[in-house]
């Protein structure tokens, strides 16, 4: 049987592309390795029974495509608690953080100022760029660890355009972390999935792409499938570990190979009371002195005190080193620091660690680390029909998130759906 459109992945981008073909009338197979749908979103369950999200999470009303969704699916939008004060380590006044706070993005504003074409930034990284400016090295280091905590790298491996154009793309006004599910963002994965029905098979990892004019036939381990066009929905890191034949156009594998993962750990704490509250605290902590680490409250309400904990960029691959016994007290202890010794007697601690994640490569997204690899975001959206690439990290807007996602698998989806309105010869497929 020849299928009109594969689609390998089952996370946002390649569910979305599978629905925008479902719609169009197309035959569509989506493989997916895990045996789940929603590859960086997920969702796992507590000790105390809860279930909750081990990976991405938080949405806001900048996002319309992914409000949209759980809107669609009656999900229930969770304000994230951010009454009280932020808790700064190591300490400091009020207004010193917030004078610290206004440098870190000055910097950030500066940067995205620059036009990331401009040739005085086409061989530099964020490090190099950041040795360059006039700020106080406290103000530097704040900027370090915004940039390890969200894209999770370090800073010297990011180049100075990648980064300009990215952040240009990530347009929320409004916190990206004002809301989460109740019932989970992998729930809507699952309600995408649902409507998929036996479209989509698990535990099918996708080894080998034979590809040509007529069409691609897919190998897994439980056998091969044929169709006219291919949708890679998995970030570029991992898609590049798929054997292609013939090999992929030069210059396209070249930009395939040009992606690092992401390493991010992500720890959930649940406690019996919020007593950070009782001090005026809202929960929310941010270090200047350990980059890449950063907590928040989510609570989903009075009766379920939780807080979450990221620990991103070279940061996690110093705590996984660690282990598992001497990283939870180390965590602790860092938090007990700033919120209090209650922090010590959790009810559940639960840890994700997402470096080097066998189907995601690493999270939160890859990015392009190759200083000379300008044009890899691009080259990869035009693809080698009938091979097409999607995933969050090629969205034009809001790159890294579950929104960016959605839009890159719809985009693609569409572009796809629009050749079926010439049809070719099934009988030519080879
Ligand atoms: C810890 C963590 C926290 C995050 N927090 C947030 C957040 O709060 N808000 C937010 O918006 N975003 C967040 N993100 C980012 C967000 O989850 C991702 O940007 C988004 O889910 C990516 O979707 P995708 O479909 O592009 O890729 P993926 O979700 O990675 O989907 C790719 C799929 O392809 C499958 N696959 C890979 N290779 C193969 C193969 N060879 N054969 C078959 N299948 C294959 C994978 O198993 C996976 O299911 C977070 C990510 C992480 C890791």
């Amino acid at each position: 049987m020849v299928h009109d459109v594969i689609v390998v992945g089952a996370g946002f981008a390649g569910l979305s592309a599978a629905l925008v073909l479902r719609d169009g009338g197309l035959d569509v197979l989506v493989l997916e390795a895990r045996d789940r749908v929603g590859g960086r979103v997920e969702a796992l369950t507590n000790a105390l029974g809860e279930r909750y999200d081990s990976g991405g999470q938080f949405l806001c009303e900048d996002m319309p495509k992914v409000m949209a969704l759980a809107k669609r699916h009656a999900k229930t939008l969770v304000q994230t608690p951010v009454d009280g004060t932020i808790t700064l380590r190591p300490e400091m006044s009020e207004e010193d953080g917030q004078a610290l706070w206004d440098a870190n993005v000055a910097i950030r504003d500066r940067l995205n100022a620059i036009d990331p074409a401009d040739p005085a930034v086409r061989d530099l990284s964020v490090w190099d760029w950041l040795q360059r400016q006039p700020d106080d090295v406290h103000a530097k280091s704040a900027f370090r660890s915004t940039v390890e905590g969200l894209w999770c790298q370090p800073i010297d491996a990011i180049p100075v355009w990648y980064l300009i154009d990215n952040d240009r793309r990530i347009t929320n006004e409004v916190s990206e972390l004002q809301y989460f599910l109740g019932e989970t963002m992998h729930a809507v994965a699952e309600d995408l999935a649902a409507a998929l029905g036996d479209r989509i098979r698990l535990s099918m990892a996708v080894r080998q792409v034979r590809h040509g004019g007529n069409g691609v036939t897919v190998a897994t381990a439980e056998g091969s499938f044929q169709a006219r066009h291919l949708i890679i929905a998995a970030p570029p890191v991992v898609a590049n570990r798929i054997a292609f034949s013939p090999p992929l156009p030069e210059t396209l594998a070249k930009a395939l190979g040009a992606w690092r993962s992401g390493t991010v750990i992500k720890m959930r704490i649940r406690y019996a009371h919020a007593f950070w509250r009782d001090r005026g605290r809202n929960g929310m902590v941010l270090w200047r002195d350990i980059h890449g680490l950063f907590v928040c409250d989510t609570s989903r309400d009075d009766a379920h005190p939780t807080l979450v904990v990221f620990a991103g960029g070279p940061l996690a691959l110093r705590f996984r080193a660690m282990g598992d016994a001497d990283l939870r007290a180390e965590v602790l202890d860092l938090l007990a620091a700033a919120l209090g010794p209650q922090i010590l007697e959790p009810l559940d601690l639960v840890m994700r660690d997402w470096t080097d994640d066998p189907w995601s490569g690493g999270g939160y997204s890859d990015i392009v680390a190759d200083l000379s690899a300008h044009d890899a975001e691009n080259l990869l959206r035009v693809g080698a029909p009938p091979v097409h690439f999607a995933c969050s990290e090629l969205s034009p807007s809001f790159p890294g998130y579950v929104e960016g996602a959605i839009i890159s698998g719809r985009i693609v989806g569409e572009a796809v759906l629009e050749t079926f309105d010439q049809p070719v010869g099934l009988d030519r497929l080879g």
